[in-house]
């Protein structure tokens, strides 16, 4: 992949804050890396005389991220945090709200405390479609150790404070300058330096790694059979499922065709969702139809198996809206949808990304995503359901 780096442009920017702003955008540039409000930055930095970790603030893309966009955390109180045995995630924003030096800044990223664990200033931390494609396979533990034979590698773990406990624990001891940088799997990856620029090489390097991976073991067979479908009759038994207008996004590239022309259809596209995050757009599963099903009679046997899921899992939740967020026709192609236009896109953005890796994946032994369980906790977490109330 690309390194977007500009000794120009990078000339503009001397602070801490302004580079960590700056390699954040570049990140940000690459759809590959990043998509709608993934992954997330910080620099390390001392400001009036106190170390503070500035990381990437909720709400705010990469690609768009300003210097306001970022939250100043004490850095030793985040570090103390690490040390506990257990806490809730709404009880760790609550307390690195009270640890930010600037109260009117937006609430820190959910990594925080595991950006201030790694003892280096600039952190940059991605979803990276190669990587979570092949950790997304069958055989994804071992090829992601070819891969990276120099990264600390890091089974599935809840985002949060879960996920920094845990990784805390792992490197008590270790020597991080032996490692380039951290394989979440089933999630995403870590660089980091105490130069910005070679953090962000070094995502690059990483990344483009995984991607040579690919090209050299994968190749998606393209079949763009294509016939026609009445999506109206599909809106309309959706908004009246939904309760509300819906926006479409109908997508019928080579790669969503293919996609939809497989054997098996409503197993091969059932498979869960490329990294956790992404489950709070899409669900783990969208609707599948062949050409000749009753929509109606299918979306609600959709709605039971969803209904049937919730209530598998579910302590004290409220249960979303049990209908799909994107169908897959048989033939066809993809639609997705949103209260919305944009909402719309970004689903399509996520599920395009999505095909591209399960196409890959199937060929390196199976696409294997996280499992149910895990996939409900992160649909259910109280910090996701919080994000989507403050829309
Ligand atoms: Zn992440």
């Amino acid at each position: 992949m690309q390194n977007l780096w500009s000794e120009t442009e990078a000339k503009n920017y001397t602070s801490d804050l302004e580079l960590r702003v700056f390699t954040s955008n570049l990140l940000g540039r690459s759809d590959e890396l990043v998509l709608h409000g993934g992954g997330n930055t910080s620099v390390k930095s001392i400001v009036d005389g106190e170390e503070l970790l500035l990381v990437k603030g909720s709400g705010w893309d990469l690609v768009s991220i300003k210097e306001e966009g970022f939250a100043p955390v004490k850095l030793d109180i985040l570090k103390e945090m690490a040390k506990l045995e257990s806490l809730s995630d709404s009880d760790m924003v609550k307390e690195q709200k009270a640890a930010m030096t600037d109260t009117l800044a937006p609430n820190p990223s959910i990594e925080a405390i595991l950006h201030a664990i790694i003892p280096y200033k600039f952190v940059d931390h991605t979803h990276a479609d190669a990587v979570v494609t092949i950790s997304n396979s069958k055989n994804g533990q071992e090829l992601i150790k070819q891969v990276f034979p120099n990264f600390l590698i890091v089974p599935y773990l809840m985002p949060g404070f879960i996920l920094a406990r845990d990784i805390y624990r792992m490197v008590e001891g270790i020597d991080w300058d032996s490692i380039d940088g951290i394989i979440l799997h089933n999630h995403g990856i870590f660089t980091f330096d105490n130069d910005a620029k070679i953090s962000y090489d070094k995502m690059i390097v990483a990344v483009s790694e995984a991607e040579n991976f690919l090209n050299n073991n994968t190749t998606i067979k393209y079949n763009t059979t294509q016939k026609e479908y009445d999506v109206e009759n599909l809106v309309k038994f959706l908004e009246e499922s939904k309760g509300h207008k819906i926006f479409v996004n109908i997508n019928q590239s080579d790669v969503a065709l293919t996609y939809s022309n497989q054997e098996d259809l409503n197993a091969f596209a059932s498979r869960g969702v490329l990294t956790p995050e992404h489950i709070i757009r899409t669900k783990r599963k969208p609707l599948v139809l062949k050409q000749n099903d009753v929509v109606e009679k299918k979306l609600a046997i959709y709605k039971k198996e969803y209904e049937a899921y919730f209530k598998k899992y579910a302590k004290d939740e409220i249960m979303l809206n049990p209908s799909p967020n994107y169908v897959v026709i048989e033939n066809f192609g993809v639609i997705s949808f949103g209260k919305n236009q944009k909402e719309a896109d970004i689903i399509n953005d996520i599920v395009s990304h999505t095909m591209n890796a399960v196409l890959r994946a199937d060929q390196l032994g199976g696409y294997l995503s996280i499992n149910e369980k895990n996939s409900f906790d992160m649909e259910y977490w109280e910090l996701e359901q919080a994000k989507l109330k403050a829309k």
